[in-house]
């Protein structure tokens, strides 16, 4: 931990809106937190201790702890090759990723340094002391969401993930390639026919459309746009969430939402991502619904096992009902994803425990998503 970031643990909450953060450790960039009145309450050793009814930050705070490191302004490699990466197959692609991965499990400290790795709730803390009243009431929503990166990805689930959700009384959200490869129009009806929703996934997931001049992104987007109308779709979600201030606005011009920012990213698409918030908030003038929960590749790459990503959904998933927040989850359907039997059964586990575990609803974005007064 060098000395840019402070951690902080509440000891004393002052008030029932803070009651959920009571014991917990938070981070806070150094200087942020020396220009809120927080810093007055917080002991040598970064203990809090709030003062009923406490009044220490504003609005402004969150938001910017919120944006502190919500964008990926800086395309990474594989938005700058001369070809698409996606000429690289995909199973080596992941090979390579799972090898980095697994060399980096256990050097969180380096590429969660903020967000944290696996749930940070820093900045739902921050709105809290600010008093922003955007906690999200019980029962907690549960969006399910999809990102369709392939033809075998959309086989799958219509073949082994539907039926899944149907069965837990669920429906997901599919975010589709509108321009990556011919598209099996008939699974798309059948998507929408059994009530699952087609959202908007790029362009033809090349990691370009943040990083081209904005005539050429824009342009990207309207074709987005028409795929929308053409399936019913409402919102967006960045391919390998990478995204910028300039694509989130432009996206929040076009589409009802968007659900492209981590709430902790961690070491994929580039160390240290994510808002830190587990809660719906306005961005660049784009409705934002935050990833909350760990995504199946980033899990996978890291090493984790079925079992361990089953318990750790559990976790986050509590956390995140405790403090207010909405939990949506990111799965792929290939096989080098979730498509496997031994996640699938981890899914299924998943979606029972929703269903019994008592507090949460299955939700779709509209369900969660209301434009706060300005
Ligand atoms: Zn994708």
């Amino acid at each position: 931990m060098n000395d840019t970031f402070v951690d902080l643990r509440l000891v004393r909450a002052g008030c029932s809106r803070l009651a959920w953060a009571e014991g917990q450790t938070f981070r806070i960039p150094r200087a942020l937190l020396e220009s809120t009145r927080l810093a007055q309450f917080v002991s040598r050793d970064g203990a809090v201790s709030l003062p009923d009814q406490c009044d220490a930050a504003t609005p402004a705070d969150a938001h910017a702890l919120r944006e502190f490191a919500a964008f990926t302004e800086s395309p990474p490699t594989t938005a700058r090759l001369p070809v698409s990466y996606r000429r690289v197959p995909g199973t080596l692609r992941a090979a390579a990723a799972s090898l980095i991965g697994r060399l980096r499990r256990r050097q969180a400290d380096r590429w969660a340094r903020f967000p944290r790795w696996p749930l940070d709730l820093s900045a739902d803390f921050l709105s809290d002391v600010a008093k922003e009243r955007c906690a999200v009431p019980p029962p907690t929503p549960v969006v399910l969401t999809h990102d369709i990166d392939s033809a075998e990805g959309l086989t799958n689930l219509t073949r082994n993930f539907l039926d899944r959700e149907e069965a837990a009384g669920a429906r997901s959200v599919n975010y589709v390639v509108p321009r990556g490869w011919t598209l099996d129009a008939a699974a798309l009806r059948e998507i929408r026919a059994r009530g699952h929703e087609i959202g908007v996934h790029g362009f033809d997931h090349s990691n370009r459309t943040p990083f081209v001049d904005p005539a050429a992104r824009r342009e990207r987007l309207e074709a987005g746009r028409r795929f929308a109308d053409e399936h019913g779709a409402t919102g967006y979600r960045a391919p390998s969430l990478l995204r910028t201030r300039a694509l989130v606005r432009d996206v929040g011009e076009r589409f009802a939402y968007d659900s492209s920012i981590p709430t902790s990213g961690g070491l994929f698409p580039v160390p240290n991502n994510g808002c830190a918030s587990a809660r719906p908030f306005v961005v660049e003038g784009a409705l934002e619904l935050p990833l909350s929960m760990p995504r199946d590749g980033s899990l996978r790459f890291l090493g984790y096992s079925a079992a361990e990503i089953l318990q750790l959904w559990i976790d986050c998933a509590a956390a995140i009902a405790r403090s207010g927040g909405v939990i949506v989850l990111l799965t792929h359907c290939e096989r080098r994803f979730s498509g496997t039997s031994a996640m699938l059964d981890a899914y299924s586990r998943l979606l029972e425990h929703f269903g019994s575990a008592g507090g949460y609803r299955f939700s779709q974005p509209a369900d969660v998503l209301v434009r706060p007064a300005a």
